[in-house]
């Protein structure tokens, strides 16, 4: 398909409800359902919980045919399903028709750029330049992976979300990797098998202090067979999620380690194969290099700190800029890989090896 596809918020109100969002976004067992009632605590981010959220202060009901939401406790407001999709989303009403599109294509009727059109042809072709060279977070198609891929400028400041995804802790994709049962618990990790990171593995990505409820899900396509352009990317990151202020691993690494360095890798993989090697006192940055609020982060661990990024000129430029940073405020060690080796990539004799010299 081609084009922006257009859904009318009517057609999304009489198709779609509330209760089929809840499935987009794996989080229906959270609720119990009572007649046609369905009752729990309010997932919506915005909403700030006690020490004991009240698992009534949510519902989702049938009013004049059409369903609804209302929160009693301390959101107290309510709406439509697109409402609750907003809410729940961050999107705008532009890009949330996207959302319905993308999510219930088989129930609503997509019109191809319906009203866009007539608007784009009273265009001067100026202007529709400046439009085109807005950038890569203008959505330029109705099939994007909007939601979970693209970062919206309209989106506000990223919330931290107020669920856990249900996973699948025994997909085979987690053994193919080398993970072990102890791992995948340790850390949480499963594939999900609904919403918006079906067939991703889903890795919970916690503040340090942990909160409630971790701040989002990064999902790695479970298997090798990730594509772009069939709509499932390597990686999914939620809209405008600040991975730059986490390390992958930290509450982890620090439990019952103490004095021990810290490793910081590139990806969560090689992180957890440095933790199945001995070495439990290790994190990933989320790519190759560390940025001020990481940094913040190891030195406020007071520990040293070892970085060992994948080989290759990037990993080595990041290592570099990354020890200038931390090495006024702690010991820090540099590891170089050879060129195109990751972490996991060693053998765990050569990862003993490398990361056993003594800091
Ligand atoms: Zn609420």
């Amino acid at each position: 398909m081609s084009g922006r596809a257009y859904v009318s918020f009517a057609e999304v109100k009489e198709r779609v409800s509330i209760v089929d969002a809840l499935e987009v976004f794996g989080i229906t067992d959270q609720f119990r359902k009572e007649g046609k009632t369905h009752a729990g605590v309010c997932p919506l981010p915005e909403h700030r919980h006690g020490p004991s959220p009240n698992p009534n202060q949510f519902k989702i009901t049938i009013r004049d045919g059409e369903s609804v939401f209302y929160c009693f406790g301390d959101c107290q407001r309510g709406g439509d399903v697109i409402e609750f999709v907003k809410l729940m989303t961050g999107l705008d009403n532009r890009h949330v028709r996207f959302w319905f599109a993308e999510h219930f294509s088989d129930r609503l009727t997509l019109q191809r750029g319906r009203g866009e059109r007539a608007k784009t042809s009273k265009t001067t072709p100026q202007k529709k330049k400046a439009r085109e060279t807005r950038g890569p977070s203008a959505p330029q198609r109705a099939d994007v992976q909007l939601p979970t891929t693209t970062v919206s400028t309209e989106a506000a400041e990223y919330k931290p979300i107020r669920f856990r995804l249900q996973v699948d802790p025994v997909a085979p994709y987690l053994r193919e990797r080398g993970l072990t049962d102890e791992t995948i618990a340790r850390y949480g990790l499963g594939v999900a098998q609904r919403g918006m990171l079906k067939g991703y593995v889903a890795i919970p990505v916690w503040e340090s202090p942990p909160g409630e409820f971790p701040y989002g899900y990064l999902g790695r396509w479970a298997g090798e067979d990730y594509d772009d352009e069939a709509g499932r990317p390597r990686y999914k990151w939620p809209a405008d999620f600040p991975k730059r202020r986490f390390l992958f691993g930290l509450n982890e690494a620090l439990d019952g380690t103490e004095g021990q360095p810290i490793v910081v890798t590139e990806g969560v993989f090689g992180a957890l194969h440095c933790v199945q090697c001995g070495f439990p006192a290790s994190v990933a940055a989320f790519g190759a290099s560390l940025s001020r609020e990481q940094a913040k982060l190891l030195i406020a661990t007071g520990r040293p700190v070892v970085l060992m990024f994948d080989g290759g000129q990037p990993g080595r430029r990041a290592m570099k800029k990354a020890a200038l940073t931390l090495a006024p405020h702690t010991f820090v060690r540099v590891v170089r890989l050879n060129e195109r080796q990751q972490p996991d990539d060693l053998s765990p004799e050569e990862v003993r090896k490398v990361l056993s010299v003594t800091v």
